[in-house]
């Protein structure tokens, strides 16, 4: 099959206005007067973002939501992506395949409210690899920042974590999922686009590598130390059932695509009205203070220590 008949069957029906139905060199994107430009990428590599036989549907809904989770952490509303596809030879990754891989791009595309706007289709001697750069907008100058955090805010999260982590672990045979929960939350996350916290939160971030290690980075950015505790980090009935044994991945792991935001008192009934209004729950799991790094407390009030600190890709 030829590349062109190729992009032309799976990835025309996908583009909209500005694709020019991806008959140009380029794209062309109109923003609303007063928004500026919100970007961000996200590469998924077979074998370690996604494993060959998860549901090619589900493996588009992944690329889109953790795209879409960092212009949530930006406080963007998502306008367009671009989409790059690099494609092992004689794989399983076939005509029906890309079928199945497109009908999840395009489900998102709707749910989501944003179309595709160009990309670039190759093939590949290694896994099958696929890159999504996501454009989003924001009013001129409300993007949400790292580096907002002051002493005295509080530490939020929203949804619930951990779930992602145990949901990988089910996959690869370790535990029971009994209610399939687990595994959708691994293969499907929930970015939590729609929120409009500017001017609510003092800083925010999605958690993508664990909490542990994405509250230090939130920390460094904003030149504060943020403790935490572990009593009251949320986490579902399923992944409740595997604290004793699953600890370290339940509050280390990765994937869970919430949101991490720092909020002064003043404004936390703001922020918990707002989350409500969205049915998002929110919930204050810490706080920020004077110093730098993170630590977490337990029932206590003694630190825990971890063997590592979150997902390390080098
Ligand atoms: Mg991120």
């Amino acid at each position: 099959m030829g590349e062109f008949d190729f992009i032309a069957r799976h990835f025309r029906p996908l583009a909209g206005a500005g694709a020019m139905e991806l008959r140009n060199d380029g794209a062309v994107m109109n923003l609303p007067a007063g928004e500026e430009l919100v970007l961000s990428s996200d590469t998924m590599v077979e074998g370690l973002h996604f494993l060959p036989d998860d549901p090619a549907k589900t493996i588009a809904q992944k690329l889109l939501r953790c795209n879409l989770s960092d212009l949530a952490a930006m406080g963007s509303r998502p306008r367009g992506y671009m989409l790059n596809v690099s494609v092992p030879p004689n794989r399983h990754y076939d005509e029906s395949w890309f079928t199945d891989f497109a009908a999840g791009l395009a489900e998102d595309q709707k749910k989501f409210e944003f179309h595709l706007l160009g990309g670039d289709t190759t093939g590949s001697p290694s896994p099958l690899v696929l890159g999504v750069t996501i454009l989003g907008s924001v009013r001129q100058g409300e993007a949400l920042r790292r580096d907002g955090s002051h002493e005295g805010d509080g530490v939020w999260v929203t949804g619930s974590l951990g779930r992602a982590a145990l949901g990988l672990q089910a996959r690869l045979g370790q535990l029971k999922d009994e209610d399939g929960s687990l595994t959708l939350a691994y293969r499907v996350p929930t970015p939590r686009i729609g929120l409009s916290l500017y001017g609510i939160v003092s800083a925010a971030m999605d958690i993508s590598d664990g909490l542990i290690q994405d509250c230090g980075h939130l920390a460094e950015e904003s030149g504060v130390a943020i403790t935490l505790y572990e009593d009251k980090v949320p986490l579902s009935p399923a992944v409740r059932q595997h604290l004793s044994h699953h600890k370290e991945r339940i509050l280390l792991g990765g994937d869970d695509y919430e949101l991490l935001v720092t909020c002064p008192p003043e404004k936390e009934a703001a922020l918990q009205a707002h989350c409500a209004t969205h049915a998002v729950p929110i919930t204050r799991i810490g706080e920020v203070s004077k110093g730098a790094g993170v630590r977490m407390l337990n029932h206590a009030g003694k630190p825990l220590h971890f063997s590592r600190i979150g997902w390390q890709h080098f």
